[in-house]
């Protein structure tokens, strides 16, 4: 339940809090019409801090209201249905209530799962879900990607940044990615970055310095690795702006050197997956989950489980202690 706005990081058991006192009979309970659907697992994601708001402030998504579940991307299994478009028995993902079931109305909501390869639900949130097409549709629609150019991926052992360092290197390019921890910087070389360092204790514009220009930035923290990637940049750089994690959670930073912008003709493209995932859906699911059943391309999963440990998972995400794609599983089947 979304107890309280954060005004820094989001505390478990203060910003969140879990109510387990409510039950339901599923076998009983009115379904008016709709669809009555265990929830197998759900997503962790970044941007849920930014729901964590006040609702009065306008942003790309709706704020959490206070004293309801969070809500976020998961997997469900029909358990029965009203509904003559949504059959018991079939897979649905979409947006579910941080809830172990939940009756829903709308199919066209949810998308059916056809997990004809196999892969483990928890996939269909992460490389086969919205972080994969949010790598997938930005790297496509932006990169102008040409062999032989170098690309910078930050957060590059994350759900994102990783499938985007193997998108960049199917393209041929140099890959140089950072992250935030050795053990994270050691996932990154496996997943082929040419160059691959730990932030917290390299200097960032000095590894860009000596390895670029870097003619394509993946930025998916903003604040002062934006600001390096500026300085190293190469002329008709491709800037993909994916988030800005570094302000999630403190006041905003005023990021310098924007002439470089100017001076070097630089691209800068901000997106929401949503927006652009229309014109790639097909694509990315005829080609993404079966690339990932066949380790194509890798993934790293970060499994919590239980939704009594929601509010550590979100912070563990906000904080990077989690190492790959954050999932809470709620139920095994
Ligand atoms: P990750 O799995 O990469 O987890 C977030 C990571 O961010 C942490 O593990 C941590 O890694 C890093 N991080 C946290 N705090 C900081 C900080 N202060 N400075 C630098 N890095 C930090 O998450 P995702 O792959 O799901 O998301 C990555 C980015 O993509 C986020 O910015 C997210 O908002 C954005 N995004 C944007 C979408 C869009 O439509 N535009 C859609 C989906 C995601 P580390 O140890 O490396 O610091």
């Amino acid at each position: 339940i979304f107890n309280e706005i954060p005004s820094g990081y989001p505390i478990p058991g203060k910003t969140t809090v879990y109510d387990g006192s409510q039950t339901i009979d599923v076998d009983t309970v009115p379904l008016n019409g709709g669809f009555l659907l265990k929830t197998l697992v759900l997503s962790i994601d970044p941007y849920l801090r930014g729901r964590m708001r006040d609702p009065s402030k306008p942003s790309y998504n709706t704020a959490f209201e206070l004293g309801k579940p969070l809500a976020n991307y998961g997997v469900g299994l029909v358990l029965r249905s009203e509904n003559a478009d949504v059959k018991a028995g079939v897979h649905l993902y979409g947006i579910f209530p941080f809830e172990e079931y939940t009756i829903q109305q709308d199919a066209n909501a949810f998308k059916v799962v056809d997990n004809k390869h196999n892969l483990p639900w928890s996939v269909y949130v992460g490389a086969a879900g919205m972080p994969g097409q949010t790598a997938y549709t930005a790297w496509k629609k932006y990169a102008d990607a040409k062999k032989g150019e170098t690309a910078f991926v930050t957060t590059g052992a994350g759900a994102v940044g990783s499938l985007v360092i193997q998108l960049a290197k199917r393209d041929g390019l140099k890959v140089i990615a950072s992250a935030g921890s050795d053990e994270k910087v050691k996932f990154m070389k496996e997943l082929g970055a040419d160059v691959a360092f730990n932030y917290k204790t390299t200097n960032t514009l000095q590894v860009l310095e000596k390895e670029g220009p870097i003619d394509v930035y993946w930025d998916n923290v903003g604040g002062e690795t934006l600001e390096a990637a500026l300085e190293a940049a190469a002329t008709n750089a491709r800037f993909i702006e994916c988030g800005m994690i570094s302000g999630y959670n403190s006041q905003p930073y005023g990021v310098k050197n924007l002439m470089h912008i100017v001076a070097k003709s630089i691209k800068i493209y901000g997106f929401i997956v949503g927006k652009i995932l229309p014109e790639f859906r097909e694509s990315f699911y005829s080609e993404v989950p079966s690339m990932l059943a066949k380790g194509e391309l890798k993934f790293q999963e970060d499994i919590t489980n239980g939704l009594e440990h929601v509010g550590e998972a979100i912070l563990a995400v906000q904080k990077g202690t989690n190492t790959g794609k954050s999932v809470i599983v709620v139920a095994e089947q």
